[in-house]
């Protein structure tokens, strides 16, 4: 019988097993901080649980962790990007991001992406499978330990993927990564982003959580969105916003919208001016990124007067917008990029 994957099971799942071996229900609590907070790799590390129950553990479950297959540290900023390996040889990239206020882990939620955004350095490559819980957890508990003098603070699943077409495991890993005997992140400081899945949109608008939700929108036009984010055919621009109207009504959280600028196709001042009319009133925030090349030829990210302009056009419509510093640039951090070089 194959060994179950402890890192998967959700807290009350692990209390109803440890139970079952015999074991008391605050031992779950002391399993879960070995596991997450000390980042244990076998049950003998587990010092504070009595011998008879370390055995039971051992012989039922698997204690799953990724191994390396390449990582880049930029030299400008310290970002780290990381390929790593699964078991089924599957592999996916996590990117490290310090910064002086906190430290950002990346996570990918999925081997590849079915949403195929024309812009992404992911979409070529087709979907493969989800990602199990312990593998999103098993991401950032190798950037924990290769970076020990640096507290994870937050968490965004920006990473390969796309978390909402892989909903439940990403719920129970964001509920893993809240924890007080998980990770204890708190749950502001985790964000879920999506290209725009409205039924997932409401299901979240309903988990009754804390975190923060992005919206990768990146046109206020429903035909250039339908071709950069051809997942905009199936929820068509309208949609999206009433849904996020929808969600802002329901939860009392703002939306982030990410607006990847692109030369040429979402980036003109005309751009700005619909955007901020297509936003108007609505509680939320707009990140601004420059394009990140994915391979020469293709597009390209605007000069940067194009880009004050357009900044300065949103501002001057009172849309709260923020110019993203892309971080990494040297290492090609752009996320799936390390991966795309190796596939
Ligand atoms: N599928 C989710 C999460 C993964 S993409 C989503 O679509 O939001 C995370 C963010 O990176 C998205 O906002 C995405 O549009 C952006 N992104 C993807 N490729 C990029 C590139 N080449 N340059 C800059 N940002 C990019």
């Amino acid at each position: 019988m194959d060994k179950i994957d402890i890192k998967s099971l959700s807290k009350r799942e692990l209390e109803g097993l440890l139970a079952g071996l015999g074991g008391e229900r605050y031992r779950s609590g002391q399993v879960c901080r070995w596991l997450y907070g000390r980042g244990a790799r076998s049950f003998d590390e587990m010092t504070d649980l009595n011998a008879r129950l370390r055995e039971k553990l051992k012989a039922k479950c698997r204690i799953t962790h990724v191994s390396l297959l390449d990582s880049k540290r930029s030299h400008a900023d310290g970002t780290t990007k990381y390929l790593f390996k699964l078991e089924d040889s599957s592999s996916i990239e996590t990117v490290f991001i310090p910064e002086k206020s906190r430290n950002t882990i990346c996570l990918s939620s999925q081997v590849g992406c079915k949403f195929g955004c024309l812009f992404c350095a992911s979409a070529p490559f087709g979907f493969v499978r989800n990602l199990k819980v312990s593998e999103m957890l098993d991401e950032v508990l190798f950037v924990k330990a290769h970076n020990p003098g640096s507290r994870i603070s937050n968490i965004v699943f920006m990473g390969i993927g796309e978390p909402f077409d892989n909903y439940d495991n990403v719920m129970n890993a964001i509920r893993a990564l809240n924890d007080k005997d998980g990770f204890d992140i708190g749950a502001r400081k985790i964000t879920v982003s999506t290209c725009g899945i409205i039924p997932a949109m409401e299901r979240f608008a309903k988990e009754g959580l804390q975190v923060e939700l992005s919206v990768s929108l990146h046109s206020a036009d429903n035909a250039t969105r339908s071709k950069i984010v051809p997942v905009n055919k199936k929820y068509p621009l309208s949609d999206l916003l009433e849904a996020c109207r929808e969600y802002v009504e329901a939860t009392n959280r703002i939306i982030t919208f990410e607006y990847v600028l692109i030369d040429g196709v979402n980036a003109s001042e005309e751009d700005a001016h619909k955007l901020a009319k297509l936003l108007k009133g609505m509680k939320c925030k707009v990140n601004v990124i420059a394009y990140n090349q994915i391979k020469a030829g293709d597009y390209s990210a605007p000069s940067v007067e194009k880009t004050a302009l357009f900044m300065r056009a949103l501002k001057g419509r009172r849309i709260k917008a923020m110019l993203r510093k892309s971080r990494g640039e040297d290492i090609d951090a752009g996320c799936g990029q390390l991966r795309i070089s190796k596939l």
